[in-house]
């Protein structure tokens, strides 16, 4: 059996892994990535931005010599550009490649709003190793940033400019910070967490231009204010990779539209991660991208012998000290019953929204407490964990 793997992120790699031992004796796994690198870890990105005693190595997970001890034949610096369906060829500008399944592994990239002066120079989005070191140098040599979206990765790599002594200013669109984490009380408290990291916030602002010759300068926002700034980055969502698949005639909306065993509209053609859409919903984070790493491993070597039935959304804040778990909540649930637990002193914040006697979401701000016993509690009724988070949390109604 001849297994291509066009990717080489968490899904990309988790399926490699998996496939080596699991796929019938003989089977080959070829693997694509547009990257120089073997396998580093994405969410490490914003803390080696702020860091300039790291190297690229310390983001190494496998380095080339993993994938050859493997035995997964793997092809980094090569973009396939074209799927043959009907011959199950995929084709690159080096070559050409058989598969029997095919697994699309693409990810994302950054969904940049349509402002003017994006293309300026030291304008950045932060996606790859590569982009990381390019922001990283330019740091080094500037005074001032914005960050245009005040989501978890903007608020990352605001702190990481904020270490390079650049005074840094976060544009935020919602009236919030974090309108997909934290409820409005949440996002009040993390506001002022956030504050000791000596980094601006203006939220309900669109930015209407970058402006400069051919290099940043400011940016002006709709209300008329002018922001100086020398590096501007775009933290605004994901763009889920979907061209290759839109050619080759797969079905496609915001991402590429997969069924519950991971299969495209071509039952040989799967795809997971980033690019995925299963039941209308892309998910941009890797919990989700690793459970159903898992469950396509198995469709592809037994067809349609797992399901995958979506995941819960689950984030957390990578900053020392300032620590943010959200878990099942978007901003609709603002409105469902809770119960929770403040202590000023410690500036910790918990949150449980409930309905019919069920968690439906969970919010811890200022600390890490109990994050293990928490998750449990989703398959549990409220009211059989009151103990367990009277002890964890004393006093919380
Ligand atoms: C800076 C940053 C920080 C993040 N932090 C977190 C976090 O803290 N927690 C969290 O859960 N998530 C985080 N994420 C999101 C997480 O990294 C993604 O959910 C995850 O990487 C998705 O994995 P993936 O394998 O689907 O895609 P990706 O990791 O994007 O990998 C895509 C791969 O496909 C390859 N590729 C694309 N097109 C082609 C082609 N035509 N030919 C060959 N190869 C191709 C690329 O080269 C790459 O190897 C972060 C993302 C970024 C960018």
């Amino acid at each position: 059996m001849n297994y291509i793997i066009i990717g080489n992120g968490v899904a990309g790699v988790t399926v490699a892994r998996s496939l080596i031992q699991k796929a019938p004796p003989g089977s080959k796994v070829l693997q694509f990535t547009t990257e120089p690198y073997g396998y580093y870890s994405r969410p490490k990105l914003p803390q080696f931005l702020g860091d300039k005693t790291q190297s690229p190595e310390d983001l190494m997970i496998y380095t080339k010599d993993w994938y050859n001890e493997s035995k997964i034949d793997f092809h980094p610096n090569e973009k396939i550009h074209s799927i043959n369906r009907k011959e199950k060829k995929v084709v690159s500008e080096k070559g050409e490649y058989d598969y029997d399944k095919l697994l699309l592994a693409q990810g994302a990239s950054c969904a940049c709003p349509p402002i003017p002066g994006l293309e300026l120079e030291h304008a950045y989005t932060l996606r790859t190793l590569a982009d990381a070191i390019t922001i990283r140098n330019q740091l080094e040599l500037s005074q001032s940033a914005v960050i245009i979206g005040g989501g978890l990765l903007g608020i990352e790599n605001a702190i990481a400019c904020a270490k390079h002594g650049l005074k840094t200013t976060i544009i935020e669109f919602f009236p919030h910070m974090l309108p997909r984490q934290l409820d409005p009380e949440g996002s009040k408290i993390f506001t002022e967490l956030l504050a000791k990291y000596g980094v601006g916030i203006i939220t309900s602002a669109q930015v209407k231009e970058i402006l400069g010759d051919s290099v940043v300068e400011s940016i002006q926002l709709k209300d008329g204010r002018l922001i100086p700034a020398d590096i501007v980055m775009t933290c605004t969502g994901i763009k889920p990779r979907i061209a290759l698949a839109k050619k080759a005639g797969l079905d496609v909306n915001r991402g590429v539209v997969v069924n519950d065993y991971l299969e495209t509209s071509d039952p040989n053609i799967f795809a997971v991660g980033d690019m995925a859409e299963h039941e209308g919903r892309v998910y941009g984070i890797i919990p989700p991208t690793t459970e159903q790493s898992r469950v396509v491993v198995e469709n592809l070597i037994s067809p349609r012998s797992r399901e995958y039935h979506g995941s819960r959304m689950s984030t957390t804040l990578k900053v020392a000290d300032l620590f943010l778990t959200s878990i099942g909540y978007d901003a609709n649930q603002a409105d469902y019953q809770f119960i929770k637990y403040i202590n000023d002193e410690s500036n910790e914040y918990m949150k449980i929204f409930h309905e019919d006697d069920k968690i439906k979401a969970i919010i811890l701000l200022g600390t890490k407490k109990g994050i293990p016993q928490l998750r449990k509690m989703f398959e549990e009724p409220l009211s059989h964990n009151q103990k367990k988070l009277e002890e964890l949390f004393p006093g919380i109604a």
